[in-house]
């Protein structure tokens, strides 16, 4: 049934429908022409559609993948018959599903899968955590973990003797939260050659016990010994990380993702998953810059595909990240004032970012480049009007990916540009505890200046930059409404000027999204035509303290018609 209403309208919907017979509920004894009916009808919600024309409603009527109807109660009983699955949101809030604009969704479903030590309150729990994973998986390469030994007491630095024993061979290298060190066994070790012999390499140190042996612990560059030996993923393992992924997507009512940076292998399976109609999120992939010609010589331009996976568009960076002191400013860091930060390897030579992105835009691609630091975004939008001038106008939804720092002067460039500010508001909350320290008290006046953004009329996108951020789009629209930092110091908001409502976050997260891969026309809102991707939500987000929007839950998500997530209140 669903095969016959893949037309792309919904008219086209009904006439595919009623030729091919289906979803056809004919009144006994009626001469009338036969009526549709929908195949699934949501009723008593409460509906923010964000389509400002007609902005609330209490039901929907959906076809096959598509929403016939949105209205009152009356309008839509009507298109209820035998076979209608009716979803009774009893009075709840429904919103359109959410986009999340930036994603690395393999990287996402592939932390999903590790093991998780963040909470081991002690070396015991921590060791029993990877003795329970090394019995389900033998063999396979333990990794993640994001321990913190603060919370031991006493807090004791690791050995591969506490996991030895109860992993045999299985190779375990699990990291501190930070990243700056990790501990490996014995099984790791060995697969890595790392021996008493082997020198620390330069930026990097491997801990030693008395005799000279390694502990197991290894800091910074010292890693990238493990990390070399820990084989590439394997088709399954590849397949698991994208199911992980679907799976927490839905749960959180995540129906679209914009994938940043996938390889081909991902691009791939996503392919096949959606051949198979096994994606319960529609994709945009958006693979590096440096490949542009690899979508170029097929045709493929912006938006292309079908309303699950989509291509043409490419990512890029023009420099690196606060936490790190490589965002590229125009004056030095605060804390940091030998440096000012550092522009990407692919900017290194200007010139020649500036002919890919020319001819990735001549070839219709859609260009999403990462930028953060003041100078960095400057520069980006110097290299977009270069792009436009070049080409011509049209509509080519230029977008920045982070938008973090922007200096004032470039406000009103972004929207003459009508460059698209894709951001990331769970980055505020969490860098907003140490940003000042870092930029000063100046800069962070314009530090995710979402409010600035709005008002000089640039189009935002919400995503999460997951997995470094959480996926959540409840702890987004926190974030943007409350600008509360994650240690609590900023309970009424963190630089609160540039807080954003919580309609206009809502649309940023679902319409805004849209625009940035055009399909504003196709989802995004919740309207007659559209694709019938929508959130069923435990609390109304537009009506209770912002403070207490992170803690809301998403109980049903329906993407496409079908509900692929649902939990009890
Ligand atoms: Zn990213």
């Amino acid at each position: 049934m669903l095969a016959c209403l893949k037309a792309s309208r919904t008219s086209r919907s009904m006439r595919a429908a009623l030729a091919a017979g289906c979803v056809v509920a004919i009144a006994p004894g009626c001469s009338r022409p036969p009526r549709l009916a929908a195949d699934l009808v949501i009723t008593r919600a409460n509906v923010w559609t964000g389509d400002p024309l007609r902005p609330t409603a209490e039901a929907i009527a959906v076809i096959g993948d598509r929403i016939a109807e949105v209205g009152g109660a009356d309008d839509i009983e009507r298109w209820r018959g035998p076979a209608t699955t009716v979803v009774d949101a009893g009075g709840r809030r429904l919103v359109p599903g959410f986009n999340d604009a930036h994603v690395h969704f393999v990287d996402g479903g592939t932390q999903l899968d590790n093991v998780d030590l963040k909470d081991a309150g002690s070396q015991e729990e921590f060791a029993r955590r990877i003795a329970e994973r090394a019995k389900v998986k033998p063999g396979e390469w333990i990794l993640g973990g994001e321990w913190d030994d603060q919370r031991w007491t006493p807090a004791q630095l690791l050995t591969r003797q506490l996991i030895d024993d109860r992993t045999n061979g299985t190779p375990v290298f699990v990291s501190r939260y930070d990243g700056h060190m990790a501990l490996a066994n014995s099984a790791a070790l060995g697969r890595a050659g790392l021996t008493e012999q082997t020198q620390d390499p330069p930026g990097g140190v491997i801990v030693r016990d008395a005799n000279g042996f390694p502990t197991g612990v290894l800091k910074d560059a010292a890693m990238e010994l493990v990390n070399r030996a820990v084989p590439k993923m394997t088709p399954e393992q590849r397949l698991r990380a994208v199911k992980r992924a679907l799976e927490h997507a839905a749960s959180l009512g995540v129906t679209s993702v914009q994938d940043m940076n996938p390889g081909y292998d991902d691009i791939a399976l996503y392919a096949d998953l959606a051949n198979r109609r096994e994606l319960t999120a529609r994709i945009y992939a958006a693979p590096m810059e440096t490949g542009w010609y690899d979508q170029a010589k097929l045709g493929l331009h912006r938006a292309f595909g079908s309303s699950w996976l989509r291509l043409g568009a490419v990512k890029g960076y023009a420099d690196g990240s606060l936490g790190s002191t490589t965002a590229y400013f125009f004056q030095p860091y605060t804390d940091a004032p030998q440096t000012r930060g550092l522009l990407s390897d692919e900017m290194q030579d200007v010139g020649q970012m500036r002919t890919r992105l020319m001819a990735a835009d001549y070839a219709g691609l859609q260009l999403c480049i990462h930028a953060i630091g003041d100078a960095g975004i400057s520069q980006i939008l110097d290299l977009f009007d270069d792009v436009v001038r070049a080409n011509g106008e049209r509509d080519r939804r230029l977008r920045i990916e982070h938008a973090q720092h922007i200096a004032p002067k470039d406000f009103d460039r972004f929207a003459q540009l009508k460059v698209i500010a894709s951001v990331q508001p769970y980055h505020a909350i969490d860098d907003g505890r140490w940003a000042e320290r870092r930029i000063g008290a100046e800069r962070i006046k314009t530090t995710y200046a979402f409010r600035t953004l709005v008002d000089k009329g640039v189009r935002l996108s919400f995503g999460t930059d997951w997995p470094v951020a959480p996926l959540n789009p409840m702890l987004t629209l926190y974030a943007a409404t409350t600008r509360a930092t994650l240690d609590g110091r900023n309970p009424n908001g963190w630089v609160p000027e540039q807080k954003i409502g919580i309609v206009e976050a809502m649309a940023a997260h679902t319409s805004g999204s849209a625009f940035a891969e055009f399909q504003e026309v196709e989802k995004g809102t919740v309207a007659r035509g559209k694709l019938a991707d929508m959130v069923i939500l435990g609390e109304d987000v537009f009506n209770i303290p912002a403070a207490r929007i992170k803690d809301v839950k998403v109980l049903t998500t329906i993407v496409g018609g079908r509900v692929v997530h649902q939990r009890n209140p």
